[in-house]
């Protein structure tokens, strides 16, 4: 008889690169597809470039996945679909390498942002088969049902997925927090989830590891604030980065730049994205490297006649402007030649932390200029205290958490929970016998 089951094939203890695969009968439905970084395998960059997929399959950057790569030529009996919950590299990074003809289904808000990535040259760009879905649209795929439910997860168009067999309903959470500027969505889709009555719950617990007061988190709100506050008591130049698969966030800047009558000046990439996304274009485009652009920002800078501004223009002029500045556009500072009490307010913009080397190399170059260096994020994912209380909202069979480093940590005492291995195949018979997990199950190990 057939039935449902599920296999983890990468991510169960790193911090996105999940990817699980649910199968029944003949057909598979596997989701995310992103690559994260690994400090234990030989690894591709810039300058060495995978050839396909079966290059990061062999150093052990791809999961061994018959028929869903191309160039992989091995014959599979199954029928394939892949499922997107949101467009950050964790979960997208895959997708240049998957065969173009297998459907992938995503948020129409996902699919818009992958086209438009695409156009800025840093989308998968390769010809996908994308089956864009509205909101809590249901579609079909074989014997699946699957639905996407909007979370808030600071970037347009993150879902959480749901999936219905004949025999087993299982939720799978993608990335969300419950103190950005869309908490009602988080919400929503937690009232969903409930009334789904799931026999799984996939849940991301990025932030495994917090330990302190919840009420220290900043939310998205508290960025707002920061943004305006940091603006308006700026003495002289005011630089910031931001991550530009997040253009909501550039309205806290457009704010507090119209506040402090200084005008928003923006990398060419990111306001692309801001206006394509939020519909605005009363902002400033930096007139460097233009050559450079890709030919569709290009054409729509020419289009929209956007005001270019070159740096030498801002020199002793910096109290005019609100300028975004990414790490690669830092040289910019040479020619600007920063006048005393400037700021640069790292507002979630690469690189994220000190575990990247450029974050040193970022904090340096600030140094040299005199700026002082000002933290203006907040998190993408939910506080661990968050995730315990969705999860105990939602009250699933049994929850399965990834996308941790220390997925233990993440669990309720009221909720049986299945620790994920890779590889191993699970069925309806684990759910039966999952146990709650105890207090001691949850310990912080100092890794
Ligand atoms: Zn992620
Ligand atoms: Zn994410």
């Amino acid at each position: 008889m057939q039935s449902t089951t599920w296999k983890f094939y990468a991510g169960t203890n790193t911090i996105g690169g999940n990817i699980i695969g649910v199968e029944y009968g003949s057909y598979r439905l596997i989701f995310d597809m992103g690559r994260v970084f690994r400090g234990d395998v030989p690894s591709f960059d810039e300058r060495l470039r995978p050839r396909s997929a079966l290059d990061l399959m062999a150093v052990g950057l791809a999961p061994d996945i018959a028929g869903i790569f191309q160039g992989d030529d091995r014959a599979v009996s199954m029928q394939t679909a892949i499922a997107i919950s949101h467009c950050h590299l964790d979960h997208t990074g895959l997708l240049p390498y998957i065969r173009t003809d297998l459907p992938i289904f995503t948020s129409t808000g996902t699919h818009r942002m992958l086209q438009v990535l695409d156009a800025v040259a840093d989308g998968p760009r390769s010809p996908l088969s994308y089956r864009a879905v509205e909101p809590e649209a249901w579609v079909h795929f074989g014997p699946f049902d699957l639905q996407f439910i909007p979370v808030d997860h600071g970037t347009p168009g993150a879902s959480a997925i749901f999936i219905k067999t004949p025999d087993a309903r299982l939720i799978y959470t993608g990335d969300l927090r419950l103190h950005g500027l869309h908490r009602d969505e988080t919400e929503r889709f937690v009232t969903i989830a409930k009334a789904f009555r799931p026999d799984v719950l996939f849940i991301e617990g990025t932030r495994s590891s917090d330990l302190g007061d919840p009420s220290e988190n900043v939310s998205e709100h508290d960025v707002v604030r920061g943004v305006l506050e940091q603006t308006l008591h700026a003495p002289a130049g005011v630089y910031f980065n931001v991550y530009e698969r997040h253009p909501e966030r550039l309205h806290a800047f457009r704010r507090a730049a119209s506040a402090a009558n200084r005008e928003l000046l923006l990398d060419a990439v990111t306001a692309y994205m801001y206006h394509h996304f939020e519909g605005v274009s009363d902002f400033a485009v930096w007139a460097e490297e233009e050559a450079q652009l890709p030919q569709a920002l290009s054409r729509w800078l020419h289009d929209t006649g956007i005001k270019r501004v070159h740096t030498a223009d801002i020199r002793g002029l910096e109290h005019l402007y609100a300028a975004q500045i990414p790490y690669n556009k830092l040289h910019y500072l040479i020619d600007i030649q920063p006048a005393q009490d400037g700021r640069y307010l790292h507002s979630d913009g690469t690189p994220l932390g000190p575990y990247d080397p450029a974050w040193m190399n970022m904090l340096r170059w600030l140094d040299y200029f005199g700026l002082e260096f000002v933290a203006m994020g907040s998190s993408g994912h939910a506080t661990r205290s968050d995730l315990v209380n969705i999860l105990e909202a939602i009250e699933p069979r049994v929850c399965m958490p990834i996308h941790s480093l220390q997925p233990w940590r993440i669990g309720s005492p009221q909720v049986p929970r299945i620790m994920p291995c890779i590889s191993h195949v699970y069925s309806l018979a684990d759910v039966a016998n999952a146990t709650v997990p105890t207090a001691s199950d949850f310990n912080l190990t100092v890794l």
